[in-house]
Parts: C-alpha cells; structure tokens; sequence
C-alpha cells in the first residue's frame, strides 16, 4: 500500500500507525510534522526513528494538492488556484482583516444542488474532495502565509464557504474540520470554523453531534416559494425544517448565534417587504445576518441590488435588533471570489470581475 497521510485525521493516523505496528504517540508526533510544522519530506522528521522514517518512506506519502497559481491582490486578498486532476481546479482564498486571517476553502469540485445564483452549481457537479485536499488547502496556504512576528499563524479562522456544499461531502469535510480543530494539527477553535451550508437539515443535525462548529446558512429567500426557485435543496427541505434544525443546531453551537447569509438580487429579493417578513421568519432563532452583493458572473439572469437597497435592508433588519453586515467586495483585481469560484476554474480562459466576498461573520 501507499497512503496519503493528509487524508487522515488524528484517530485516523492512529489505526493506520497500529496497523504498521506503531506506537500511537508516533502517529501524533508525524501529525506534528505534518499539520504544525508544514512538513512533507519524512527525513526532515528529525525526531523520528530511522527505522521509521524508512517505513513511512515506503508505505505512505504527504501529497496537498500542488498549488497551479497564487495571486496577491492590492488588499492583500490572496487567491490560490489548485489542481485535483483530471482538468479540475479549486480556489482557496486567503482574506486578511486587521483582527485575523480568514482561509476560504473548497470541498467539492463543482457543487450539484443548483442554486440559481451560484456559478458553482450551474458548472454542475464533479466529485467530492478528499480530505488531503481539503485540509491540503489549509496546509498549503499555511505554508504560504506562515507565521506573524509573535509566532502565531497567519490564518486564524477558517470558513467552508468556497466551491461545494459541504454537507454533502460529509465525512470528509468533518475528518478535515477535526484536522483544523486537533491542537496536533491546527489547534484552532471551534468558534473559528465556520461551515456554510445551503440547508441539508439531516445533515445539520449530524453536525451537531459529531462536529458541532460555527454554522452558517444560506438562506437567501424568506418564503419557500422563492427560496424553492434560488436554492432548490429547498423543495426537500422547506424553511420551517431549517428554522427548526438551526435552533436544534444552537444548543451544541460554538456560538450563540446562527449567521444567516443572504444573496442581495435586484429586484428578487431585496425589498423592505422582503426584509420584514425574514424578521417574522427568524424570529425564533438568535442570529446575525451576512448581506452579499451579487457577484454576476456570465449568462446569470440576476443582478446586484443597488448599494442603496441593500443598506435600507440592513437597516431594517438591524431595527429590530438583528446584527447585520454586508460584505465588502474586496480582490477584484485578482478575479479573487469567495462563494463562487468555479466560472474561472472549469474556463480558466473566461476571464471576469468577481470581487471576494467578505466579512463572513462577526
Ligand atoms: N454550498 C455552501 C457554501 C458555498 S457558497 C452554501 O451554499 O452555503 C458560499 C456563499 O456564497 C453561499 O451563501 C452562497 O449562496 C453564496 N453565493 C453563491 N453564489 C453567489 C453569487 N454569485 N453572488 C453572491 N453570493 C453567492
Ligand atoms: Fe452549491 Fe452553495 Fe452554490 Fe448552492 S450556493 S450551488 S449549495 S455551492
């Protein structure tokens, strides 16, 4: 055999190593290596055995996805594009803030539930990542961006807001979200981890169990009418399921709110009617709202709501005491986007305007 070592989790690497006839504290000291070091060569694991090292040389191997092009943007946005094989690419986009470092991350090439604003969903699907390119895409911009002055990592909270519906590649995306958690490996908090999620409510409910970190949902419509057409996930699960499961969600939640993101659509979604009748929808369930401007991209049917309307929209929201931002658009001279990456990786030719999406949560 030869395995990828990033495709395993802490308890993971455990087996694997018990498996070689290892002791289990020489898989957290290759963890180590790994995932806080960034190392991926074994003869640079000084502390390990030769023996061991010759082992691991021969049964497995430390493989992230190779990064194919990394842009810096004016803001200090930073887009890296990576190869998964087979002409596939997914984006993974560093957001800096003067309080952290925020890594937008992929977990699916292409995404297959079809949301009528998204460029990912109308690429269709491809496959599901693996977790060695999930947490490869961590690994990868860590070794990129490294360490402040003080020592700390560049990159303090990571979001799954990138290519894909997460919940749909569960068990993948949970062994990586443990990497991300493990002090082993990434060592950070669960408040720092978001999950976006377009409302797959089995599957919030096996978060919580399993994984419970910081939730966001796509909620984007406030009857099941309208959300039925822009996040068709929708016709299966309606919105009083989703309600119901975010408040399930909270009583495991790293934080004590859920964040609601909501696509601003000219003219779609974006009146003051609109807004009133989210409040009445949510008013059951403590949350924040993340405003996003549209990001068109070729042949969508929609466009951004006026900078106007979606202020009034804020302002409605935040009159009755619901924490509202919008998200600044930032990296546009990198094509940098958060939430919709895939129009430039299946068409690397097809050049646009998409500014990143930001402010993801407070
Ligand atoms: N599949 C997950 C996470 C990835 S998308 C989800 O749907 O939540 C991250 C966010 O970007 C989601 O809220 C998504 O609805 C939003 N998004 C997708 N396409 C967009 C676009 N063209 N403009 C603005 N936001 C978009
Ligand atoms: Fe998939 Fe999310 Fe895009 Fe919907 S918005 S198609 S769930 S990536």
């Amino acid at each position: 055999m030869s395995v990828n070592l990033l495709d395993y989790d802490g308890p993971g690497l455990t087996a694997l190593f018990a498996a070689l006839g290892e002791k289990a504290f020489r898989a957290t000291q290759v963890e180590r290596w790994i995932h806080r070091f960034g190392q991926d060569d074994f003869n640079g694991m000084t502390d390990i055995a030769k023996s061991l090292r010759q082992k691991l040389l021969a049964e497995a191997f430390i493989q992230p996805p190779p990064v194919i092009s990394d842009k810096l943007s004016d803001d200090g946005t930073r887009k890296f594009l990576m190869d998964v094989g087979n002409g596939n690419a997914i984006e993974t986009v560093f957001i800096p803030e003067d309080s952290r470092g925020t890594l937008c991350i992929s977990s699916q090439a292409g995404c297959a539930l079809d949301c009528s604003f998204c460029s990912t969903g109308k690429q269709g699907f491809n496959r599901n990542l693996t977790v060695a390119e999930i947490v490869g895409q961590l690994w990868q911009a860590n070794r990129a961006l490294g360490r402040d002055p003080k020592g700390e990592r560049i990159i303090s909270n990571v979001v799954m807001m990138g290519m894909g519906e997460p919940l749909a590649n569960f068990d993948n995306v949970v062994s990586a979200l443990h990497l991300m958690l493990d002090d082993n490996a990434y060592g950070l908090s669960r408040r720092r981890v978001t999950v976006s999620t377009s409302g797959i409510v089995p599957a919030i409910d096996r978060l919580r169990e399993v994984c419970p970190v910081a939730l966001a949902v796509s909620l984007h419509a406030a009857t099941d009418r309208l959300r039925d057409e822009l996040v068709p996930i929708n016709r299966k699960y309606p919105l009083a399921e989703l309600m119901a499961a975010c408040q399930r969600y909270l009583k495991n939640a790293p934080r004590d709110f859920v964040t609601f993101e909501y696509v601003m659509l000219d003219g779609v979604n974006d009146s003051e009617a609109d807004a009133r009748s989210l409040i009445q929808l949510v008013r059951d369930v403590p949350c924040k709202f993340n405003l996003i401007p549209f990001n068109p991209f070729p042949k969508s049917p929609y466009r951004r709501s006026p900078s106007e309307r979606i202020r009034r929209f804020a302002d409605i929201l935040m009159s009755v005491g619901i924490i509202t931002t919008t998200r600044k658009t930032r990296g546009d001279d990198i094509d940098a986007a958060c939430g919709q990456l895939a129009g430039q990786v299946r068409d690397k030719s097809r050049r646009h305007r998409t500014p990143t999406l930001m402010e993801v949560s407070s």
